[in-house]
């Protein structure tokens, strides 16, 4: 028995110091992507199907590989998170998402707001609505056209501070909304006190929409209406389910049916040959 417990510390101070030693090498590669500005942003549009046009897009990161793929953001997001690298990584994304849109606008197209997704780090470090406020001034976007995505767990994890900061970002005039709404474990009420201006609807309810999802998607709408917050749908991949959402009321939608996330110099074209269905 000794001798199987000394072979088992082994096996497995080999495998944890492979994962130390991959860790390390992910974190370094990702110093180095941020300092030599190889992160890249792709835009997912969004749109609404009772007013027929696009009414903004989701930032999301890409990290090109020397293979020409795209590492996916959920290989590296959560070491960046843990790690504090997030906070670099996001304040480029913002800004850079900022400075896009303001040139898109620009050049005619829109009005269109722009989606960035903002990891607890990020919403946590005390000067997070300073730099909010400074990308704004520093490209010249409006404050109207930003939204903030922000998840439960971010919010839930201090109330207070969030209480804090939404406020601020309110009184900026700039949007914000619950992403993967519906996924956490937290009961409703705590809406209430978070004064943010919209929630996204997980695409885990909008996959099937058999009767259970139908009577949360419901619920979400009815609660939205409520509290007067903006809903939309992602993850919409098939026209049954953009009819079904649009049965129950849900106009708002983002998916794979409409596009997929684009490189920046797609997404003007793409936006002026859209029709809704
Ligand atoms: P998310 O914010 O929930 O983003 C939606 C994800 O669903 C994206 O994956 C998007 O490409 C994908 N998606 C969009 N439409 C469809 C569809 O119709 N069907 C399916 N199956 N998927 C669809 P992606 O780009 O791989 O991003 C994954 C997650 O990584 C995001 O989830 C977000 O949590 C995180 N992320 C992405 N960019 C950033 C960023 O700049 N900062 C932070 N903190 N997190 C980010
Ligand atoms: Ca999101
Ligand atoms: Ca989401
Ligand atoms: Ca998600």
């Amino acid at each position: 028995a000794k001798r199987d417990g000394r072979n088992r510390f082994h096996f497995f101070s080999g495998e944890i110091r492979a994962g130390l030693l991959a860790r390390q090498q992910l974190m370094s590669d990702l110093r180095a992507a941020l300092d030599g500005q190889q992160f890249r942003l792709h835009y997912q549009p969004k749109v609404d199907l009772d007013q027929g046009r696009v009414t903004g897009v989701e930032a999301l990161l890409r990290w090109p590989q020397p293979d020409g793929t795209f590492r996916p953001p959920l290989d590296f997001i959560p070491l960046a998170e843990e790690t504090g690298l997030i906070v670099p990584i996001g304040a480029w994304a913002l800004r850079e998402a900022c400075r896009q849109t303001r040139e898109w606008t620009a050049a005619g197209l829109g009005p269109l707001s722009v989606a960035v997704n903002v990891s607890p780090a990020q919403f946590s470090a005390p000067d997070f609505t300073a730099q909010v406020q400074q990308a704004l001034r520093d490209t010249g976007l409006p404050p109207q056209q930003l939204e903030l995505e922000l998840t439960e767990g971010l919010l839930l994890h201090d109330i207070p501070l969030a209480q804090g900061v939404l406020t601020t970002l309110r009184e900026l005039g700039v949007q914000t909304s619950i992403d993967d709404f519906g996924t956490g474990f937290a009961s409703l009420s705590y809406l209430k006190r978070l004064p943010v201006s919209g929630l996204k609807i997980d695409q885990s309810f909008v996959q099937d929409l058999g009767a259970a999802d139908t009577a949360i998607v419901q619920a979400i709408l009815t609660i939205s209406g409520a509290l007067n917050l903006s809903v939309i749908a992602e993850g919409v991949e098939t026209a049954a389910q953009a009819q079904h959402l649009l049965k129950l009321r849900c106009s708002r939608m983002q998916g794979y049916l409409f596009a997929r996330p684009l490189p920046p110099a797609d997404l003007p074209a793409w936006h002026r040959a859209w029709r809704a269905p």
